[in-house]
């Protein structure tokens, strides 16, 4: 199989051919809006357009991947971990004129913006971030902003007629800051006579946001005004010169915004779209949360549970139109530990297939020796055991001392497992073990059964996994217990739950002594 990034290289090179002799370098640009904090679905796209821009440079293709800090839209929602009365009143504002949280940023976008640059960066994707404002206040959208008022009867059509949507005889396309109030949302243009455009702040323009009435003219250039989305959309494809990007699927339906996009782009702005990479959600625990609901779904939180080369393995190793369902409340942490690790193994041992190229990149072609690396779940296990050496047990599992880059990897896992297992892990990787014999009763045949097991471990002063998994089984055996009744008593009496890890294993990491003890007390 070919893998996804080189497949999509693939289509560029053949579809953009003229314009990769043409032009150097090719522009790869995304984008997100800074209204708040961002969700972590947003990586998907920095993902997917730093990893194509990677692959296009790789092969001499000269490229560059541009990222977008929208500042420019305006606050139409007050994020729920905000203070709602005291943005009420930005409603309708621009981000970029909106002041920071706590203060500490220039400005409302720029407070977030920090924030998500910095786990792109963390994350050890390589993008040139620029801020719309910059774009809008530069002059650069001037000429697109011209044509766009214009073209406003085709530009009306265009909506018309591939999304159906329909926008008043006197529409134009274009939205001025309010010279009063300094809302943008709140105004209508009436007019515009070649250089200036007439305008009413009305009360009632949206239903969030209220103007102040004022009437006015002004220039809707230099950054004085802002083209609704869609339009905009386009602008920058003709603005900049974007030859490749990608939308998400809410997006890239027929007839969605990236489609009236692209016919604005052709008849309105005479070029060609930007190469699709259209691609499916990132979910969180099955949803597609919002970044303004919080808890565990923000880039940077969800940055944090992980190291990095396993963040870009949740982040590359699925293709574009593969839905990404991270949830750190169940088995994902884990798997992807292990599939990292898999990853790994095909790579050491030059297995010939997309998954060697793929664990090159998740380690930006510098991947690390051959080693020996410590399963998650078992190192998320081990880490719950009272006065077990996480190395000695490693090491036995190895069948080797562990090296000086083993222990720190396993040094890191258990950091993460430590973490995920306090704020995240679900119920059945909670191992806790009961200072106190729980509150249980067992049957005759489980004190039995467990007097057996007493007797082997108080005539053994030591014992691995496996020979005690074979006494167990023993046991069972000769006493005839029902397996679930005997494992369940196990569990029971140590950690007052009817599940457990391999109980074999699970024993001989106990201590001997506490084993003993609770033995003991349990069949008396
Ligand atoms: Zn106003």
């Amino acid at each position: 199989m070919v893998f996804w990034a080189d497949k999509i290289v693939n289509e560029i090179e053949k579809k953009l051919s003229k314009t990769i002799m043409q032009k150097a370098p090719l522009l790869v640009r995304d984008e997100k809006t800074l209204s708040g904090r961002v969700h972590i679905g947003s990586m998907r796209g920095v993902a997917i357009h730093g990893i194509v821009n990677d692959v296009l440079n790789e092969r001499g293709i000269s490229s560059e991947f541009q990222y977008e800090l929208n500042d420019f839209d305006a606050m139409d929602d007050i994020p729920s971990y905000l203070d709602k009365n005291e943005y009420e009143k930005y409603l309708g504002v621009q981000l970029y004129k909106i002041p920071s949280p706590d203060g500490s940023a220039e400005n409302f976008a720029e407070y977030f913006g920090r924030e998500f640059v910095q786990v792109i960066k963390d994350a050890g994707f390589d993008a040139r971030f620029y801020r719309l404002s910059e774009v809008y206040k530069s002059g650069k959208m001037d000429e697109a902003i011209e044509k766009a008022i214009l073209n406003k009867d085709k530009i009306r059509e265009i909506y018309k007629r591939v999304s159906g949507s329909e926008k008043p005889e006197d529409w134009l396309p274009v939205q001025v800051v309010c010279q009063n109030c300094g809302k943008i949302s709140t105004t209508k243009a009436i007019s515009f006579d070649g250089k200036e455009v007439t305008y009413v702040c009305k009360e009632d323009q949206v239903k969030w946001a209220k103007g102040c009435g004022h009437k006015g003219k002004t220039s809707p250039f230099k950054g004085g005004a802002s083209l609704p989305w869609k339009v905009e959309w386009a602008a920058k494809f003709y603005a900049l010169g974007v030859d490749v990007e990608g939308a998400g699927k809410d997006h890239s339906t027929k007839g969605g915004a990236r489609d009236v996009a692209n016919a604005i782009a052709k008849e309105v702005y005479g070029i060609k779209p930007p190469f699709d990479i259209p691609y499916e959600f990132f979910l969180v625990g099955g949803a597609k949360m919002s970044s303004s609901k919080g808890r565990g779904s923000s880039a940077k939180e969800i940055s944090e549970m992980l190291p990095k080369e396993i963040f870009r393995t949740l982040l590359l190793a699925k293709r574009p139109m593969q839905t990404i369902d991270f949830n750190p409340e169940g088995d994902t942490i884990p798997n992807l530990f292990d599939l990292h690790d898999s990853l790994a193994e095909d790579y050491w041992s030059s297995v010939e297939s997309d998954t060697v190229i793929l664990f090159g990149l998740i380690y930006k072609n510098n991947p690390p020796e051959k080693m020996f690396l410590p399963r998650f779940s078992t190192v998320a296990y081990l880490v719950q055991m009272p006065h077990v050496s996480l190395v000695e047990e490693f090491e036995k599992i190895k069948e080797d001392k562990l090296t000086e880059a083993e222990k720190y990897e396993l040094q890191k896992r258990v950091k993460y497992a430590q973490s995920w297992l306090e704020k995240y892990a679900p119920e059945k990787y909670i191992f806790k073990i009961r200072q106190n014999l729980p509150n249980i009763s067992l049957t005759d045949i489980q004190k039995s059964a467990l007097g057996e097991l007493l007797k082997f471990i108080e005539n053994n002063k030591s014992y691995t996994g496996e020979q005690m998994h074979a006494k167990l089984h023993e046991i069972k055996k000769e006493s005839g217990i029902d397996p679930r009744e005997f494992f369940s008593a196990i569990y029971r009496i140590i950690l007052d739950k009817d599940s457990g890890p391999k109980a074999g294993w699970f024993l001989s990491v106990l201590d001997r002594d506490f084993l003993i003890n609770r033995l003991k007390e349990a069949i008396k």
